[in-house]
């Protein structure tokens, strides 16, 4: 790692703990010293089955600060009958649900809390929707690391267990993410936490980009020509669009020209909107309201970076409504036996939309990104599921059910 980078005005930082500009207040970002690599595509053959794979392209100098929970390098699936239903040819599923804590936060927080190990951090947290809870959780109890979690009162009872069971302390508080956003910040000034999507942002959402890294050695080095991914901050959609040029930039993958499309709920989709009307700024709205609470951000830190990369890449930004987002659950598990949670299912249901309307074409290869598992979720269903009857354990019984379900 050679420096830290402000976005808007280039000043440059030393690697420290640090996240915003001085000058300008602009987000910082981590820059490489690519002339000191030497990678090609058998530089990773025999490595680590865990995103700790590309350690040199992670912003971490010393490998003994890893935390190795095994996050990453998970199945890209080749989804055929899923492709068939909807009248594609080439798709896959990059299939994040079965991560240690089974989300893809997993790996910007194994990231982070490596990074808080070399910088002697001694207390870690973060603000979180749900998933990052968990991920950050777990990852600072295997450093060793207390772990303080600020999460919004309403978010899937699951994940508040799933964190304190690691350890965690947890608040909730009355609000929304937003609100538990700007409590973390304040409580990082006045206790000296290192909340890691904020203090250790920089180094945080390195590790997503590990997901496009992935996706291209999983294809042999040939990259996909369109790829869908749900969108909350935009964090994460920025980072898979940076792995992938960044790749062709060092000539593992050819030329970059993915194009990438974001995915909100409709009931938060400020991103979204500002596609649609082509702003260049992200106007946050005030109450989220949709059961894909891991994507309930108002308002985007990374919003409009988000849609500089839409639309750089020529992708696109579509909404789902919370109905179309069942439906994308149920579709991805009975085609593909992948269980996902909402967001997922938004995804799914973002390319169903877009393969009906055409804007993905029959031989386009599309890869989706299915960042949550459906079991940390399951109050999302509920009014979806099928009645079961219980019956006498005969024979009788059960021709009788079979006769009525025909
Ligand atoms: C956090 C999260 C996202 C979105 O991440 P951002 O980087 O905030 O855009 C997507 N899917 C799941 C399951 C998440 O937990
Ligand atoms: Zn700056």
């Amino acid at each position: 790692m050679k420096a830290l980078r402000c976005r808007e005005c280039g000043e440059t930082y030393p690697p420290a703990r640090r996240a915003i500009c001085e000058e300008c207040f602009g987000p910082l970002d981590v820059v490489y010293n690519y002339e000191g690599l030497s990678l090609d595509r058998e530089s990773f053959r025999g490595r680590r089955k865990s995103l700790w794979r590309y350690i040199d392209l992670l912003p971490i100098e010393d490998p003994s600060n890893i935390i190795e929970l095994n996050a990453g390098f998970t199945p890209l699936h080749n989804s055929k009958r899923l492709a068939e239903a909807l009248g594609l040819k080439n798709l896959y599923i990059k299939d994040d649900t079965v991560n240690p804590t089974y989300s893809f936060k997993d790996r910007p927080a194994a990231v982070a809390v490596s990074k808080a190990l070399e910088f002697n951090i001694k207390v870690v947290g973060c603000p979180s929707t749900g998933n990052l809870a968990a991920a950050t959780a777990a990852h600072a109890a295997k450093a060793g690391l207390p772990c303080y979690i600020i999460v919004p009162y309403d978010i899937e009872p699951l994940k508040v267990v799933q964190a304190s069971m690691y350890g965690a302390e947890i608040v909730k508080v009355k609000g929304t993410y937003d609100d538990a956003n700007r409590l973390a910040a304040q409580a990082s000034e006045e206790y000296g936490w290192a909340f890691v999507n904020i203090d250790l942002r920089p180094y945080y959402v390195e590790g997503s980009k590990t997901l496009a890294f992935e996706v291209c050695e999983q294809l042999d080095w040939e990259p996909p020509d369109h790829v869908i991914v749900p969108m909350a901050s935009g964090a994460l959609l920025c980072a898979i669009y940076r792995g992938f040029k960044e790749l062709s930039g060092l000539g593992l993958t050819p030329r970059c020209r993915i194009k990438i499309t974001g995915v909100q709920p409709e009931g938060c989709a400020p991103i979204v909107k500002a596609y649609n009307s082509k702003d260049s700024y992200v106007m946050p709205m005030d109450k989220p309201d949709t059961i894909a609470k891991s994507l309930a951000i108002g308002d985007p830190g990374d919003g409009i970076y988000a849609l500089k990369s839409i639309r750089e890449s020529s992708g696109t930004a579509v909404s789902v409504s919370d109905k179309e987002i069942v439906e994308g659950i149920k579709l991805l598990a009975r085609k593909e036996g992948i269980f996902a949670e909402p967001a997922g299912g938004a995804t799914i249901a973002a390319l169903r939309k877009l393969a009906d309307s055409g804007l993905i074409s029959r031989d386009e290869h599309v890869t989706c990104y299915v960042t949550g598992n459906g079991l940390k979720t399951v109050e999302a269903l509920e009014g979806s599921l099928p009645y079961l009857p219980v019956i006498e354990p005969k024979l009788e019984a059960l021709r009788r059910l079979l006769e009525v379900t025909a």
